[in-house]
């Protein structure tokens, strides 16, 4: 009498434990016709839940990508518009030197004026 391994229906030696080709854990005998085909119901069963999980998993990839890219969308937005600010706000220091400069240099030529 030797043992039975489920996944390779085949069989294997009665000392074995596990399969040597597949590592399953062996049955202690072959099947019936009967529990055999139960036991490919079951695994196909099993095969079809895994798809499902599979393309549920899939989809749930693909929603957060898109979440994903929309995050980075804004990202991108938020520092392009930090850039806009900053150069805006490089360029408007400009005229308000040069209006200091100006209203400084005045007030020293009025003041040099007036004490000379
Ligand atoms: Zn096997």
């Amino acid at each position: 009498m030797s043992k039975w391994c489920p996944i390779c229906e085949e069989a294997r030696p009665e000392s074995n434990v596990f399969c040597s080709e597949c590592t399953r854990r062996l049955l202690a005998k072959e099947p019936s016709k009967e529990e055999k085909s139960e036991m490919n119901k079951k695994k196909e069963s099993e095969a079809k839940e895994a798809k499902k999980e599979i393309s549920r998993l899939v989809m749930e990839i693909l929603q957060l990508n898109d979440k994903l890219k929309t995050a980075n969308d804004e990202i991108q937005r938020l520092r392009n518009n930090k850039k806009k600010q900053y150069k805006g706000e490089k360029e408007d220091y400009w005229p308000i030197i040069i209006i200091s400069v100006l209203l400084l240099s005045t007030v020293i030529l009025v003041v040099t004026n007036i004490l000379l």
